[in-house]
């Protein structure tokens, strides 16, 4: 790109409200289900069939709103958006266009601040449903709730526009707004870029690419119409104002639409529905809802629990491991070293995806208690995890077949020690000759003779016992 240009990112995000029913109706909102059995004739947009707004809806609405430091409006109303497909039978979409529900927000990063223009709520379409052998459409989809969140255009790198959608992402999964799932569409990225010149407030004219289905994507495609845009630019051109879409496999941007404006989508209001009025009182209830946010409770457990920087940031990084560890505290209170085999030993099992990180919390705290008493090795703790968190094998049954515990009977240790001090005289003679060395030989040899595991610091300490008293003594 020519030095003197800088890009300029927007983002309009659409994020799936985690409520039980549809915007409109008592549908299922449930994923995954058989094509088409979770309609009623509102969702379908038969003729007559009247809406009534899910209350749920406007809750999640509010407290997105409020993770991002938006001034929820006392009033917003739905309006009628005009365009005519398959995939929305009524003939419009219902959304709010004039008055949105949360507007002027922001959110502090690390790598800047990102500035929120409005959130407002809307229906989702249908899916189309295009392969080779099929064409059809499922209406599962259609009237789920949505919020779209329309950023300013304010984002001047990708690493801002990478750490917003990912801190979006983990916020909304903490309050239970959205599952964040890119991959199942139920958050869906579009990316609004624009080249202009560095010292120049006035923004270039931007192409808008939609549906991203990974943060990955979405970090290519930037990288695409950086390229293309400085491309026609160079050549004295201008770029068009247009929809594209990105092709994963190519790795490039290609034209889908000229961009709608304003006027074609004819939107009207929606007399239908009732305006939404939230009294501050209710406004405060919902926010005094929202459960503690991934920032504050990374400072929460550096501060309180003495957890460094690093490791508290693997922590909160996943709901349902941060939620793991807050249960294991509850049971035994040493943060230290249940950070440390959660991440250390049980995340190489756990996928990044799961809501809920599925192994016995008892035998998970009987497991550390055995580490902090040094009953077994560290060395084994991946073996027993892996049986606990992947076989879903009981800690009981893991002992009953495995060789973990470690001998501790010093007794047994002296006798394993003084047996193989006299098969090994000639290395005997070594040590009290004064190489050192040979003694690590010495507890290899003792961990050879037993398939027990044995206590390394009582072992250490018997053997230089036993050498000691045996110099001087040793037979030539
Ligand atoms: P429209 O009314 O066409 O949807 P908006 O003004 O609402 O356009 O902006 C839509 C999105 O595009 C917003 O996220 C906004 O930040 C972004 N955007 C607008 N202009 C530009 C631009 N010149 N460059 C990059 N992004 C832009
Ligand atoms: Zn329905
Ligand atoms: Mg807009």
């Amino acid at each position: 790109m020519d030095e003197n240009l800088e890009m300029v990112i927007g983002l309009e995000i659409h994020a799936e409200l985690q409520t039980e029913e549809k915007l409109f109706c008592s549908c299922s909102t449930k994923f995954g289900a058989k094509e088409n059995s979770q309609i009623c004739p509102i969702c379908l947009g038969y003729p007559g069939a009247l809406p009534k707004v899910n209350e749920d809806a406007i809750d999640l609405a509010i407290k997105a709103g409020s993770i991002l430091n938006c001034i929820i409006n006392n009033y917003s109303d739905f309006d009628r958006k005009s365009y005519f497909y398959r995939d929305l039978p009524k003939g419009f979409q219902i959304t709010q266009m004039k008055n949105p529900i949360c507007e002027n927000g922001y959110l502090e990063l690390d790598n800047g601040t990102v500035y929120i223009n409005r959130i407002h709520i809307e229906e989702d379409a249908a899916k189309t449903i295009i392969n080779s052998n099929e064409n059809k459409v499922d209406f599962n989809r259609a009237g789920v709730p949505l919020i779209e969140i329309v950023t300013e255009p304010c984002i001047y790198s990708k690493e801002l526009a990478k750490e917003f959608v990912e801190n979006l992402i983990l916020m909304f999964k903490y309050a239970d707004i959205c599952n964040g799932k890119l991959e199942e569409g139920s958050f869906r990225v579009d990316l609004n870029i624009s080249l202009k010149e560095k010292n120049s407030k006035i923004l270039g004219t931007r192409a808008e690419i939609k549906n991203l289905s990974s943060i990955k994507s979405l970090l290519k495609a930037i990288d695409a119409e950086v390229e293309r845009q400085s491309q026609v630019l160079f050549l004295g051109e201008s770029v068009i104002q247009e929809t594209r879409g990105f092709n994963e496999k190519t790795g490039k941007t290609y034209s889908l639409r000229n961009k709608e404006n304003a006027l074609g989508y004819r939107y009207i209001k929606d007399y239908n529905l009732n305006p939404i009025i939230l009294e501050e009182i209710y406004i405060n209830k919902i926010k005094k809802e929202i459960p503690i946010m991934p920032k504050e409770k990374k400072n929460f457990y550096i501060e309180k629990y003495n957890i460094n920087s690093k490791y508290a940031d693997i922590l909160i990084n996943n709901k349902a491991v941060s939620i793991f560890f807050d249960d294991c505290l509850e049971k035994y209170a040493n943060p230290k070293l249940i950070s440390n085999v959660i991440i250390n030993y049980l995340l190489k099992y756990v996928n990044n995806n799961i809501e809920k990180l599925e192994i016995n919390i008892d035998d998970f705290i009987n497991l550390i208690k055995l580490v902090e008493n040094e009953n077994i090795k560290k060395s084994d703790l991946s073996d027993i995890l892996f049986y606990m968190y992947n076989e879903k094998i009981s800690l009981d049954d893991i002992f009953k077949n495995n060789n973990y515990f470690i001998s501790s009977n010093e007794d047994e240790i002296r006798q394993i020690v003084l047996s193989v001090l006299n098969e090994n005289l000639n290395a005997k003679n070594q040590y009290s000759s004064g190489n050192n060395k040979i003694f690590g030989f010495f507890m290899g040899e003792c961990n050879k003779k037993t398939n027990k595991k044995l206590n390394s610091k009582i072992l250490k300490n018997i053997l230089e016992e036993e050498l000691k008293d045996n110099k001087g003594e040793t037979i030539i």
